[in-house]
């Protein structure tokens, strides 16, 4: 039997209910489950007058609801409810019809639930949605995975409710199985770097300058003008000059200083070293938020440990404050764009492993609007792909080596001063470390293949000619061909 809704979500939480009246705003019908029937009741309730729902009691009527091919959108809590509810729409599917996890799901996770779904002949969608609630609402950034054929039907649905950039989708097909969910967890990973390297910019402008939270308000509202133009430096001024109504005290001062995690970012991290690749400003800013947690450590530490640093003061005359200002600002900018690089080089690096064609330059583009981390700078970013699609370096495209060598000796005297003045600033300068790294002409893991060698006999290779090499190092230390 074949109902008349074009689109169901079941699930109907904060995320799946603004996905809903977002898909009914659109002129679907939207078929709406919940496992418990209220939440179902109070949307269409509540906001019937947003379109055309058929509200289901059982997951039996919900899926009868739907036509052919259906397509049912999952956005439950990740993890084991998302298997319970697949494993309960699995007897009621036919063949053809498409599931779409729209939760955040770890993508190994997708991987296996797309080969199961095959089995029975079912398309499996692992689709990362960025956003929040109010992107679900007002216009999200989606991420799709799963086949391109389930993306040929189901994927001008999507884009219509995407967010728009320049009359532009913020949705496009990301790669198969689990590469949706993949792209997802590198964006939020971005966003952790992100966020990190907004948070030391403000300690480094309050510590630097001894200036208010309200004034480094102004500052970031200043920044968003120009090319850091973003959500998170926009919310960032706005929180920075709000004031806590109890104490008149600023907002950001009366909040505890431990960042909390879901385990995107542990996720991306962990990621980053299964594919070798060095997303230190993702994995700085994942280990911040853990250094702020850690309590008895940062007790005993402050109780024991000296700085043997100066107290940082800018010279008072406003030369001095803007020439710092505008250190902090490039050093920002320069930081920033190794997180992107860095993140974008995971991305290449897990396609290669696990056979997805992902169109990096694309990736950019949906994340313009709609998400968390979109930015001005990403149209730099797909401008760069376009140019070179296979772009070993982001970092090295013309316009971004310009745009960092520019605010170089800024980073540098940031970084220094950060240093000397005992502020921590780990992605700020990680970021460098990296930078100067990947720019070196040599770099000392020579000596650590060295010592490999040597306590190991983990072999050699000699920049003079070919092949790997062992010495005999606690013998008579000639070398041999291994
Ligand atoms: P949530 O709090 O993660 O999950 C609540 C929903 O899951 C409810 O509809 C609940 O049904 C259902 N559920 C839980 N266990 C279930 C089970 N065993 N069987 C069937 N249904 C079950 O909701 P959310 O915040 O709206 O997020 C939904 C998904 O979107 C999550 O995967 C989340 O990670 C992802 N996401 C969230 C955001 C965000 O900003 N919140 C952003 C992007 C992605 P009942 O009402 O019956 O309990």
């Amino acid at each position: 039997m074949s109902g008349t809704a074009q689109i169901g979500v079941t699930g109907l939480a904060v995320m799946g209910r603004n996905l809903a009246r977002n898909f009914a705003r659109h002129g679907y019908t939207v078929a709406v489950h919940n496992r418990s029937y209220a939440k179902t009741e109070s949307l269409v309730t509540e906001h019937g007058s947003d379109g055309e729902f058929i509200p289901a009691k059982s997951m039996a009527d919900f899926v009868a609801s739907l036509e052919r091919p259906r397509k049912v959108v999952v956005m439950v809590k990740a993890g084991g409810p998302t298997d319970a509810v697949i494993d309960e729409l699995i007897p009621l599917l036919e063949e053809g019809d498409i599931v779409v996890d729209a939760g955040n799901a770890h993508f190994p996770d997708t991987i296996r639930r797309e080969a199961a779904l095959k089995e029975h002949g079912l398309h499996f969608v692992g689709t990362g949605v960025s956003g929040g609630e109010e992107g679900a609402l007002n216009g999200p950034s989606i991420m799709p995975g799963g086949t391109p054929e389930s993306y040929k039907s189901l994927g001008p649905i999507l884009e219509d409710i995407s967010a728009k950039v320049d009359g532009v989708p913020c949705c496009t097909y990301v790669g198969s199985d689990g590469a949706g969910h993949f792209v997802k967890m590198v964006h939020n990973g971005i966003e952790y770097a992100d966020m990190q390297l907004i948070a030391e910019a403000y300690d480094l402008l309050r510590q630097g300058l001894g200036a208010t939270a309200a004034e480094i308000g102004e500052i970031f509202a200043q920044w968003n003008t120009g090319d850091l133009e973003s959500f998170l430096i926009e919310i960032t001024a706005d929180v920075l000059q709000h004031v806590d109504a109890e104490t008149g005290k600023a907002f950001v001062d009366i909040v505890l200083d431990q960042a909390e995690q879901k385990g995107t970012g542990r996720w991306t991290v962990q990621n980053g070293l299964d594919v070798g690749v060095p997303i230190t400003g993702i994995a700085e800013a994942t280990f911040a938020r853990s250094l702020s947690g850690s309590v008895p450590q940062r007790t005993a530490g402050r109780a024991a440990l000296p700085a043997h640093a100066q107290e940082w003061e800018v010279s008072k005359d406003d030369a001095s404050r803007a020439a710092f200002i505008e250190d902090v600002r490039l050093a920002l900018y320069a930081s920033k764009v190794v997180a992107y690089s860095q993140g974008f080089d995971q991305i290449a690096a897990a396609a290669a492993e696990y056979d997805w064609a992902i169109d990096r330059g694309a990736m950019a583009r949906i994340w313009r609007g709609g998400c968390i981390i979109r930015a001005r700078f990403l149209n730099r970013i797909t401008e760069a792909y376009e140019r070179d699609q296979d772009l070993p370096l982001l970092l090295a495209d013309p316009y971004f080596t310009d745009a960092v060598a520019s605010g170089l000796p800024a980073w540098r005297r940031i970084v220094a001063g950060a240093a000397q003045n005992g502020v921590p600033a780990p992605a700020f300068s990680s970021s460098l470390s990296y930078y100067d790294g990947v720019r070196a002409e040599r770099l000392p893991a020579a000596l650590v293949q060295a010592q490999r060698d040597f306590f190991g006999a983990h072999t050699y290779k000699r920049v003079d000619r070919e092949g790997t090499f062992h010495t005999e190092w606690s013998g008579d230390r000639t070398e041999a061909e291994a």
